[in-house]
């Protein structure tokens, strides 16, 4: 349910009616609007009943919320989120580009890399120092030192750090360094790992599961925002498909359906999507045409030797060619690119 106060509603009304959620054993979320404030309400097995609430001061209005999805969703609260990360805005008019390697693999590569795309004025860099791998004999990642390698990244360039977590015995370690942590895939429904980030008040970009239904995915973001972390991010990274001509098949319906369903910023990431660098340039066209807020992509500047996704990482000047011809068309669809 969700509790719609009324707009000259008073800080003590708000109060009055949290602690009412409270008392009946629920969970009040306070969900700021530019207009005025609602308070979605968790927590509850059945219906909640309306009229305890309405007969509140300053309540307007106790809507059900029909979805199983709640806080995510578009019912409960209308306006776009916007996570701000320094003076960034992920969710505005503003095209958001997070772009570095798939791993972090030595201080050479990372630093050649981070460097090229600095100077493109790229603020977010990706990295993975925790990799989940589907074998087992696969590079896992250089861990603690990778984290490292990212922390030095950070402070000699200044760009901020989108980086995943694997699990929940190293969450902390990963927070401790990344700017916005970022949740795999695979992991998408691993609940202990959500409950674990939902507790952070820290930026999340969860990934869509290899074959999660949008459903799945907003299900698993509400476990972080239950928690009452709001600032998360979708992203959409490709499905499994018959089709085995691309890696994946990236999925832009996901696109306009989650903004339609919820109020959560969308990003796109066409690298392991297609799977294919020659793919990457204009499947980001179409994931920025379809309304994505952003794009994650993996680049390398030596793809051949990479340790991991070489054969999906655009080299450092492909990247500068996408950037320009994402200002050409960032314009078209009525954004902005957030460059340094
Ligand atoms: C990655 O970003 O390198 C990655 C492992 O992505 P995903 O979880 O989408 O497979
Ligand atoms: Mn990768």
């Amino acid at each position: 349910m969700l509790i719609v106060m009324k707009l000259d509603a008073s800080k003590q009304q708000i109060e009055r009616v949290k602690e009412k959620i409270i008392k009946l054993g629920f969970q009040p979320h306070e969900i700021p609007g530019a207009q005025r404030v609602a308070i979605g309400i968790t927590g509850n097995k059945g219906k909640v009943d309306a009229e305890q609430f309405l007969l509140l001061e300053g309540v307007s209005d106790a809507i059900p919320v029909s979805k199983p999805y709640k806080l995510v969703s578009r019912e409960v609260k209308s306006e776009n989120t916007i996570v701000k990360i320094g003076s960034h805005e992920i969710g505005s008019k503003e095209l958001t580009l997070i772009a570095g390697p798939c791993s972090v693999e030595s201080r050479e590569q990372v630093f050649t890399t981070a460097n090229a795309i600095h100077e493109m004025g790229v603020v977010f860099f990706r990295g993975g120092a925790y990799k989940p791998r589907s074998s087992p004999y696969a590079f896992q990642g250089l861990k603690e030192d990778g984290l490292e390698l990212l922390k030095e990244v950070r402070e000699k360039t200044g760009m901020k750090i989108v980086t995943e977590a694997k699990d929940t015995a190293t969450l902390s370690l990963v927070a401790d360094v990344a700017d916005i942590i970022q949740i795999g895939a695979r992991n998408m429904q691993n609940y202990s790992l959500l409950e674990a980030v939902g507790e952070l008040r820290k930026p999340v970009l969860l990934k869509r599961g290899l074959s999660a239904t949008i459903e799945e995915l907003l299900m698993c973001a509400e476990y972080i925002l239950h928690r009452g972390n709001y600032d998360v991010i979708l992203c959409e990274r490709g499905i499994r498909t018959f089709e085995t001509a691309s890696r994946n098949t990236l999925d832009l319906n996901a696109i306009p359906i989650i903004k339609k369903l919820s109020h959560l910023p969308v990003f796109v990431d066409p690298s392991h999507g297609i799977g294919i660098w020659e793919g990457v340039l204009p499947m980001s066209f179409a994931a920025i045409a379809a309304g994505a807020d952003g794009l994650i992509i993996e680049v390398h500047h030596e793809p051949s030797a990479a340790l991991s996704d070489g054969y999906q990482s655009l080299k450092p000047k492909r990247l500068l060619e996408l950037i320009e011809k994402l200002k050409v068309l960032a314009p078209v669809v009525n954004r902005s690119m957030s460059l340094s």
